[in-house]
């Protein structure tokens, strides 16, 4: 586990499992005798406390804890958490990257799962849009299934409830950023990505309608820093749309807001995307650059990346003053000291980025 005082990024799947638990509290799904009540942490940036929350659990009737957004790095630490929580009654559900990735890539074959399943926590695996009602059912009958597959059926997300989180929540990471999805899935094979093999590659997005009510109900709660965690916003099939309707609520109505998003490296050459996206409030630009070796990107089948498009990419971005912030990847089969330490002089002379993060 890592935490901050103040984290950086905000939990999209926080936000979503947010917004959809919010619609079945309206909806009652439950039925009219029972309130449901939501309440949200996000441990990067917030101490859990398992015995508090089971005792609010326990005073507020029953309850269910729902272990959201899960990536392979984190799962011990949330089956440790589910270990308390189920010390004190509680039921709990682990979703996230790491259940649908090792359900979509390894037949479900892992350890760490085999942990979680031998304890009784209920998996998630997938999206969650459409099956909220049956585990918040099943939870209350206090029949959880051991899994929850809903990976063959990937939700549209046109019309459905929409990524929100309370400003009290949000206002835990530096800026007061939250985050919304305006869709998923993504075009390419990079064959490191684990996204194509959970979200798919076909572009599933949300309306201009529902991003702009997303945008609405967080200005109106004091929230106007927004990341889009698409991992792809360039290939967003309704990405103009949506630029469109956010630079209309700029300029018409005068409402201020900023967003950061994520872009592969040719997004320069689709026609107005780059301009487009200064008009909407994109004040930064994730990029994956990954690498500029052309041997280790044709290894990582990252074909789309061309060393010769990245200067003009970034150039365009600065041009219109959005700020670029590149992902690197340390350590593929052609990378040696002496070759990494060549790259990265050439970066330095050669492309005008203003952050370069380093992983391996
Ligand atoms: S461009 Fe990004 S999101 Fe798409 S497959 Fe490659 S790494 Fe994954």
């Amino acid at each position: 586990m890592i935490q901050w005082f103040r984290s950086i990024i905000p939990s999209n799947s926080l936000a979503t499992l947010y917004g959809l638990a919010l619609d079945c509290a309206e909806r009652r799904v439950l039925g009219d005798e029972v309130e449901i009540v939501i309440h949200a942490y996000d441990e990067t940036n917030t101490r859990i406390r398992p015995d508090r929350i089971a005792k609010l659990i326990r005073d507020g009737g029953a309850g269910v804890v729902m272990l959201v957004g899960v990536q392979s790095n984190q799962f011990p630490r949330a089956t440790d958490l589910a270990r308390a929580f189920m010390d004190h009654g509680i039921q709990v559900v682990t979703g996230g990257f790491h259940v649908s990735g090792v359900i979509s890539m390894l037949d479900g074959i892992d350890p760490d799962l085999d942990r979680a399943r031998a304890m009784g926590v209920s998996l998630f695996a997938g999206e969650v849009e459409g099956r909220l009602d049956e585990v918040l059912r099943d939870a209350y009958a206090g029949r959880l299934k051991p899994l929850y597959d809903a990976m063959s059926d990937l939700p549209g997300l046109e019309g459905v409830p929409v990524p929100w989180l309370p400003a009290k929540v949000a206002h835990r990471t530096a800026n007061g950023m939250t985050s919304f999805d305006a869709g998923r899935g993504c075009p390419y094979q990079c064959s490191f990505c684990t996204i194509i093999n959970v979200q798919g590659r076909k572009s599933r997005h949300r309306s201009a309608d529902d991003v702009e009510a997303i945008i609405r109900s967080n200005l109106a709660q004091g929230l106007r820093d927004f990341t889009i965690t698409d991992d792809n916003f360039a290939r967003n099939r309704n990405w103009e749309a949506i630029l469109d309707r956010l630079a209309y609520l700029r300029r018409v109505e005068g409402l201020v807001f900023n967003l950061n998003i994520q872009v592969d490296t040719l997004c320069h050459k689709t026609p107005n995307f780059i301009e487009k996206c200064a008009l909407a409030g994109v004040k930064a630009a994730f990029i994956g650059l990954e690498n500029i070796n052309p041997a280790n990107l044709a290894a990582a089948k990252k074909r789309q990346n061309r060393i010769t498009e990245y200067r003009k990419l970034l150039l365009a971005m600065k041009n219109v003053g959005i700020m670029t912030y590149a992902g690197y990847i340390l350590g593929f089969p052609n990378d040696t000291e002496e070759s990494i330490l060549n790259d990265v002089e050439v970066i330095k002379r050669e492309l005008p980025l203003e952050f370069l993060e380093y992983s391996a």
